[in-house]
């Protein structure tokens, strides 16, 4: 494991990764984000670890991207697909899923005053809602420790598992209930969640990239109609933003072709999945419009001691497998 990470550190040292990366300059980079927590944001203890950046590795990665990649927008991308205009070498487009309320407070601005684009896909439930998605709301709440609810079960839940169980067994009214009640409880260390919809407006109108994620935030794969959620996310976005969205992410990540096929014919021309890969461009055009995406954790770019090792960032990034999706 250390010899590895020796010969990884060489190699970038050396210039062996920069030789692969100009091996690799034809591909569309999509990184994929969901939450940006700076560590005095009390939300920052009851985030989801897995899934949330602390802000300063977030904007150390942005520097290293700005520096190595040549960071375009959603637009950049549509006219690419639609052959009005190339893509440059090293391409990278920021996204965010879901629509968290840090993602407007910390990470738009951090990107914006280094002017590099990026997109939020949205759960159009969750905007304004404090039940969407209630999965999360009950595991920030449990992560606080003060998940206290009608039941004292849940309060003894022994894992996120066992208290999504829980919740999923009670009738919706009450599950409402309960979750209100844990969020008044955990208070600012949970809230504000997801975005409100005036801070959705007010990104819109700064003419940051937005894109459909859904209605409930549930997989589409678990639907029974999944073209009639797409469609309640399009005209919910449009009710939301006043644009009709063009792009979308799927939930989970999880889709299969009929899902796919889905939101192309609900009107969403670039689809963007969860599958860690980059995508070929070929004289600056993207061979699909279908995107894999590249998630980036905490664990991915910094030490043990939490430093960010740009090493560690850009083998993350170039040692993807490049492919195309239908
Ligand atoms: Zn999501």
């Amino acid at each position: 494991m250390i010899l590895k990470a020796a010969a990884k550190h060489l190699l970038y040292r050396g210039g062996g990764l920069s030789a692969f990366r100009r091996f690799r300059q034809d591909t569309l980079t999509v990184l994929l984000l969901h939450r940006v927590l700076p560590e005095g944001d009390p939300r920052a203890r009851t985030a989801d670890p897995g899934y949330t950046l602390r802000l300063e590795t977030f904007e150390r990665c942005l520097d290293a991207v700005r520096h190595w990649y040549q960071p375009v927008s959603l637009s950049d991308i549509e006219n690419a697909v639609r052959n009005r205009s190339k893509l440059p070498r090293n391409a990278l487009l920021v996204t965010f899923d879901d629509g968290w309320e840090d993602t407007a407070r910390y990470a738009v601005p951090a990107l914006q005053s280094r002017g590099i684009p990026g997109v939020v896909f949205i759960a159009t439930g969750a905007i304004g809602n404090e039940h969407t998605p209630w999965r999360d709301i009950a595991a920030c709440a449990w992560r606080a420790g003060v998940f206290g609810g009608p039941a004292s079960g849940a309060k003894n839940a022994s894992s996120i598992e066992a208290l999504w169980q829980w919740l999923e067994s009670l009738p919706e009214e009450e599950r409402i209930r309960c979750l209100d009640k844990a969020a008044d409880d955990a208070g600012e260390a949970v809230r504000p969640l997801m975005m409100s919809p005036e801070t959705l407006r007010r990104l819109a109108h700064e003419g940051f990239g937005l894109g459909g994620h859904g209605v409930s935030h549930t997989p589409l794969t678990k639907l029974a109609d999944a073209e009639s959620e797409l469609r309640k996310c399009g005209a919910e976005f449009r009710e939301l933003t006043g644009r009709s969205p063009t792009s979308f992410a799927f939930p989970h990540g999880l889709y299969t072709r009929l899902e796919l096929q889905a939101a192309q014919r609900s009107g969403f021309d670039l689809i963007f999945t969860s599958d860690r890969h980059l995508n070929p461009l070929r004289d600056g055009r993207p061979l699909s419009s279908v995107f894999g995406r590249i998630s980036i954790s905490e664990e991915d770019v910094t030490d043990s001691d939490g430093r960010f090792i740009p090493e560690k960032l850009a083998y993350w990034l170039t040692l993807q497998p490049i492919k195309t999706l239908a």
